[in-house]
């Protein structure tokens, strides 16, 4: 059983990976930006804040973040956790590591997914996700097969991110150098960091990825 860290900006491929890992090892994703978007489609005063806020793509509160996470962790992962886009402030990580220490839990591993920002622009403006079953799609590097239809399950519900937009996409980036980026130095001082490169070709990042947790 492992407890690791997928850090890594927008697009970097973290919840590719994480999805992998759930099948191949049966640990859980704990994804704060799917919940956030779950969250959004709630109706409440605060689903609707947090939609301008993503939307913009500024960073949601420490406070609503943490909650979020804190209600998953109570129950438990046989296989254990995957964070993925959590933490993204030092606060957040402080929170993290004294809800798993309140477990009798800890981290194994930091997995840094590094990408360059050029990557990162183009795959994330083409990106486009089935609703029905999840699958993701590149508008040129991976289209489907018919236009408008999910290879996967053959849905129709093909949609775009709200913040997949350039704009957007600027200020998520600013975000993540100003406010995440610092916990690369912080987990490597904590001696868990490990580095990946996120723009080789998808199962070799995997086996990087399996690697490192076998050791972990
Ligand atoms: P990506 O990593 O591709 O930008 P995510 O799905 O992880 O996308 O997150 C989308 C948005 O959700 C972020 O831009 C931010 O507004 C919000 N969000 C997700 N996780 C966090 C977090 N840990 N702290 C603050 N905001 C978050
Ligand atoms: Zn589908």
């Amino acid at each position: 059983m492992a407890n690791i860290i997928l850090l890594g900006p927008p697009g970097a491929g973290k919840g590719t990976q994480a999805k992998r890992l759930e099948e191949t090892r049966g640990m859980v994703q704990l994804s704060t930006g799917d919940m956030l978007r779950e969250a959004r489609t709630s109706g409440t005063e605060m689903g609707r804040k947090v939609a301008e806020v993503m939307d913009r793509g500024q960073l949601v509160t420490d406070e609503i973040v943490i909650g979020l996470i804190e209600e998953k962790l109570t129950r438990g992962a046989a296989g254990g956790f995957i964070f993925d886009g959590f933490p993204r402030t030092l606060p957040q990580a402080d929170a993290l590591q004294s809800l798993l220490a309140r477990m009798g839990q800890g981290l194994d591993a930091v997995i840094e997914m590094r990408v360059d920002d050029a990557a990162l622009v183009a795959r994330i403006t083409g990106r486009f996700t089935c609703g029905a079953c999840g699958a993701v799609y590149h508008d040129a590097t991976k289209p489907t097969a018919v236009e408008g239809t999910c290879d996967a399950c053959g849905s129709h519900d093909l949609r775009r991110r709200a913040d997949d937009t350039e704009d957007a996409l600027k200020t998520r980036l600013m975000e993540y150098y100003k406010k995440t980026s610092p916990l690369i130095g912080y987990y490597w001082a904590k001696g868990k960091l490990v580095s990946v490169d996120g723009l080789a070709e998808m199962d070799h990042v995997s086996e990087a990825i399996a690697k490192i947790l076998d050791k972990a």
